[in-house]
């Protein structure tokens, strides 16, 4: 994509790519951390009815504090939260830009740890605020003295953790987290996108934010939930977090449609989540199938794994397109990553892994 001259499209914008992984037509999608597994009929009627009943008041702009979503959001999340503690936007993407809206901008600072998400130097970008990456150890975690003395050197507005980390699957040691938060002199963001599929023993950040009032936790309903295509994200935080995000928002940004999609969604929460620990099982056993074959793989907490590395990457995944099976080529130069789908997809996977590497 080219940019016309006559198109006065601000400068650092000229050389930009619209994000996004590539939506091929293939038969096996392990590409965007999707979960394999969609709604019910039952579920999907459910929340029809949801959306035919707010179809009926769609003369009328949507309930602008979505106060019924949060609630029922803060009572997924437990841990003594309410409504007036939670957020909740179009996907955690749009939590993530409203935070940095309201947080960073021009002259302020956002840090995080890469490799990490791909996503977090756009919308610094799009919200003027300075990015700062520092690097994660060759095992994906933080070097916690090398994190706090770059937060001394940097003092960031905004420091985005990523627990478990994409595209690594790393989740955080509570330690680290901890002493990141103790030495941040701004707002710390912990997106937990994928915190349904950690390991057991792994706790969240959410258990933190009594003590930390600058502390944000993430979550989405796109992953564990099955609901990317509901769009909805939030984020837990103290109630004045909440309220400086409600002075960026835009006027109704949540439709009723979205609103009344995931309450429905959220009526079937067990059906929903019920695929996560069969997710969970086969993400350990496609480590343990990919090191038998000699890969290097990431340890994961999340619904995909890391694993690599190729003299060409993108010489392998364009071989496992030809053969019917999307992956996604990011992170470390070397690496790809490999969403878990269903055991069958993972056998399809695997039959086209073995099928290039044998030549
Ligand atoms: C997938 C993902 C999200 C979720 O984005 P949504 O906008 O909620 O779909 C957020 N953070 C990370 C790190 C992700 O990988």
């Amino acid at each position: 994509m080219s940019v016309p001259d006559w198109l006065p499209l601000r400068d650092e914008l000229r050389e930009e790519q619209p994000y996004g992984a590539p939506q091929i037509d293939v038969p096996v999608q392990l590409n965007t951390n999707e979960n394999p597994y969609g709604p019910s009929e039952a579920a999907a009627a459910d929340i029809a009815e949801s959306v035919r009943a707010a179809a009926l008041g769609l003369n009328r702009y949507p309930e602008r504090e979505a106060l019924a979503l949060r609630e029922r959001l803060a009572a997924y999340l437990g841990h003594g939260l309410d409504a007036s503690r939670v957020w909740a936007a179009n996907g955690s993407n749009e939590i993530m830009q409203q935070l940095l809206q309201a947080f960073g901008g021009p002259g302020r600072t956002a840090l995080s740890f890469a490799p990490t998400y791909s996503m977090y130097p756009e919308y610094a970008r799009n919200t003027h605020t300075r990015w700062v990456a520092g690097q994660r150890r060759d095992d994906f975690g933080i070097d916690v003295d090398a994190a706090i003395a770059l937060i001394e050197a940097e003092q960031p507005d905004v420091v985005l953790l990523t627990s478990p980390n994409n595209p690594t699957g790393t989740a955080l040691d509570p330690a680290h987290t901890r002493a990141v938060v103790e030495s941040a002199p701004g707002m710390v963001v912990v997106d937990e996108a994928y915190a349904e599929f950690r390991r057991a023993g792994t706790p969240t950040a959410l258990e933190l934010l009594e003590e930390f009032p600058r502390l944000v936790v993430t979550r989405t309903m796109s992953k564990a939930f099955a609901l990317a295509g509901g769009r909805l994200g939030y984020l837990a935080a103290h109630p004045a977090v909440v309220d400086a995000v409600r002075i960026v928002r835009l006027p109704y940004h949540l439709s009723s449609v979205t609103q009344a999609t995931a309450l429905g969604a959220l009526r079937h929460t067990d059906e929903l989540l019920a695929q996560v620990d069969a997710l969970r099982a086969e993400r350990d056993r496609t480590a343990q199938r990919l090191r038998e074959l000699g890969f290097r793989v990431a340890d994961s907490d999340a619904n995909f794994v890391l694993f690599g590395t190729f003299e060409d990457r993108h010489a392998m995944w364009q071989a496992l397109v030809d053969r019917g099976v999307l992956i996604r080529e990011t992170g470390p130069l070397g690496w790809l990553r490999v969403s878990i789908g269903t055991p069958d997809e993972m056998d399809r996977f695997f039959s086209a892994l073995q099928e290039v590497t044998r030549g």
